[in-house]
Order: C-alpha cells, then sequence, then structure tokens
C-alpha cells in the first residue's frame, strides 16, 4: 500500500483532490520498459498548482496523481538502462497531467523518461532543484547557446522569487553576469541579494502596457511570467540580445509588436522542459550538480509534508510561494 494525492472530477465538473491510501496494483500499466520506483521526495511546481487546484486544464485524464517531478529508487525494471536500487529523476513528459505522477510514495513510468540523479545531489536537492530549477538552466543554456557573456551586460530575471527564477538568479551570478532582478515582493530585496542579484526593480515596471521599442538595457532576459511583462523585456532589449520565454505567471498572451525583432535584431528564444530530449536534461542536471552554489539549495527551498502540500498548491497560484516547496511523500 502507499499513500498519493489523487484528483478526480466532480458532478458540478470541478477538480477534488484528496490524500489516498492505494495499492501497488492500482498504478498504470506500460506496454514495455515500465520502471517502478519508491519516491522519497516530489515538489509543488506552478502546474501542479494548476493540477490540484483544476484552475486550468492542464490534467487530461481523471483519476489523475498529479506531480511533475519526483527523485527516488528503483525498485523494479523492466527496462534496459533501469536496475532495481538505481537513483533516478523524472521531470515532465506529461507525468502528473497524461500519466499518474510524483505526489505519491509510489510511481510507475517509461523507462525511457527517466534521468540518473548525478553525483553530488541527494534526492532532497534534487526536489529542491526540480522542474524549475532545471528549467532555469535550459533558460540559461538558450542565452549562452546565443552566444550572450557576462561581458555583453545586464541579464534580467522575471518573477525572481519563482521557483525558476530564484534559481536562475543564483545560476548567473556564480557564472558572472549582472543580474537584475525583477519582482512583485519588494521585502525579499535581501534573498535575492543573497542569492546574487546585483540589482532589484519593481515588477509594476514591467507588468503593464508598453512602448514597442524602449530604452534599451537588457543583454539578455530570462522572462517567466510572459504577458506584458515579456512583451516590455523584448522592448527594452539592448541591439541583438536575447530573450528566453518559459512561463505565463502573468499571462499566456503576448501583446507586442515586431520592432524589438527587425529593428533592434532582438533574438527571442523559447524554452520547454517536458519534452526536452534526454541529451539535453542530462546536460542541464549534470551542470546544475557541478555549478549550482550549495548554500542556494538550502535558501531557495521548505519541505512540507504531502497533506502540507494541498494549501502550498493554491499559494502558489497567487504568486505567493518564495522559491522552491519539496515535497516529504513519506
Ligand atoms: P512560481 O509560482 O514559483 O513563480 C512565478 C513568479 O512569477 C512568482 O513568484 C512571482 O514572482 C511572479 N508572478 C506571479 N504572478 C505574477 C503576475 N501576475 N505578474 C507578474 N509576475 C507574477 O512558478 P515557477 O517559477 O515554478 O514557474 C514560473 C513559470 O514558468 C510558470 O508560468 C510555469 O508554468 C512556467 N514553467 C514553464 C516550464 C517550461 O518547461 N516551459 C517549466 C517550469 C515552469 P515575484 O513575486 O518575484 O514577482
Amino acid at each position: 500500500m502507499f499513500r498519493a494525492i489523487y484528483l478526480n472530477k466532480t458532478p458540478e465538473n470541478t477538480t477534488s483532490a484528496e490524500i489516498r491510501e492505494m495499492h501497488d496494483s492500482d498504478l498504470p500499466q506500460f506496454e514495455r520498459g515500465a520502471v517502478t520506483v519508491a519516491i522519497d521526495y516530489s515538489t509543488i511546481n506552478y502546474k501542479d498548482g494548476l493540477a490540484i487546484t483544476g484552475r486550468s486544464p492542464v490534467v487530461r485524464k481523471f483519476p489523475m496523481v498529479p506531480g511533475i517531478d519526483f527523485c527516488g529508487t528503483v525498485t523494479a525494471s523492466e527496462h534496459a538502462s533501469w536496475k532495481t536500487g538505481d537513483k533516478v529523476i523524472l521531470n515532465g513528459w506529461g507525468v502528473g497531467e497524461a500519466h499518474w505522477g510524483g505526489l505519491a510514495q509510489r510511481a510507475r513510468v517509461s523507462g525511457d523518461w527517466l534521468v540518473p540523479l548525478p553525483e553530488g545531489l541527494s534526492s532532497h536537492d534534487a526536489m529542491a532543484i526540480g522542474t524549475a530549477g532545471y528549467t532555469a538552466m535550459l533558460s540559461v543554456m538558450g542565452l549562452q547557446a546565443q552566444g550572450v557573456t557576462p561581458g555583453h551586460g545586464e541579464i534580467l530575471v522575471t518573477g525572481a522569487t519563482g521557483g525558476v527564477g530564484s534559481f536562475a538568479v543564483s545560476l548567473l551570478a556564480s557564472l558572472g553576469y549582472q543580474v537584475v532582478a525583477s519582482t512583485g515582493k519588494k521585502d525579499e530585496a535581501a534573498f535575492l541579494q543573497s542569492l546574487g542579484a546585483a540589482d532589484i526593480v519593481d515588477r509594476a515596471s514591467l507588468s503593464s502596457a508598453g512602448k514597442p521599442l524602449q530604452k534599451e538595457r537588457w543583454a539578455g532576459v530570462i522572462d517567466t511570467v510572459g504577458s506584458h511583462t515579456l512583451a516590455n523585456a523584448c522592448a527594452s532589449t539592448r541591439y541583438g540580445g536575447v530573450v528566453t520565454a518559459c512561463g505565463l505567471a502573468q499571462g499566456m498572451d503576448l501583446p507586442m509588436t515586431v520592432a524589438p525583432f527587425i529593428l533592434r535584431a532582438v533574438r527571442l528564444v523559447g524554452i520547454d522542459s517536458v519534452m526536452a530530449p534526454l541529451e539535453v536534461r542530462r546536460q542541464a542536471w549534470a551542470r546544475l550538480a557541478k555549478e549550482l552554489r550549495r548554500g542556494a539549495i538550502e535558501s531557495i527551498s521548505k519541505t512540507v509534508t504531502l497533506a502540507e502540500a494541498l494549501p502550498v498548491a493554491q499559494q502558489i497560484l497567487s504568486g505567493a510561494v518564495r522559491g522552491r516547496v519539496v515535497v516529504d511523500v513519506q
């Protein structure tokens, strides 16, 4: 038997969420390559908040065990790459949306979706990083692949106290970039400075409709927010600068003109963690294990129980959570 957060549809078409005792035989079956994992830790990401509250239709079938991330130990494997006792990480691949996920003590997934826990990281570290930290690394890699170096100038990070944002600030600062953190939480300035932010801007300066072209400031941007914030970030990026876009905390829309692209050669790079190829994932996790300051992991994350994860799912959608929330599923 094991415990899991269990989501279902109510007759009123809302989502119900409860902690439920389940049996191993309840776990989904796979035609080939199934791996069963005893989970140590999971996390609450923004997308998990959407799934648990039913705020957005991210869950594609019910009943569902949410949780887009987990880290644990293989207990049974029908996959050539994995054997009992291996420590593994799962991020994305539609887990917690279309396949049962990590907010549980056990999971069964395709072995094609797992990456090994890198040397030097504990299960708890890996989930403190989670999809958010891995996406922050993909965003940093996106800037670097386009040739943005620390010498080019300031890098803006939006949604800076969020999971992706706080890891992006820390990673960029460790790599020597001059980071400007945009936040709506004025009282978290000291936290952002401790992660390495050189300057802080009030997110209100970016969150309303602005001019198509604005004063050039950013050599690069890691945007986690979308909508007007992303539009204004592009409009104030310097000639030839690079903007990565991974999130929609403000909105899915992108109300802007093509002016930054056709007059300033600004490049907009999309970042997706969910279907990223295995090789890219392995590279991102290897870099996280090497390049992330250990103190950052502790200061960015806090740990809650499976039952405490339910209210956190509400809080993350209102932008009230700082950093990352690890879920101890035991
Ligand atoms: P969090 O909720 O932890 O962080 C989001 C942050 O955005 C908040 O902490 C807040 O930061 C800011 N924010 C919230 N609401 C608003 C608003 N209305 N206007 C402007 N800023 C706002 O989420 P994550 O960091 O986990 O994820 C960030 C985004 O990235 C989400 O949209 C998520 O879905 C997406 N994502 C995408 C991935 C991908 O593969 N593309 C992977 C992971 C996440 P502050 O108070 O500091 O301003």
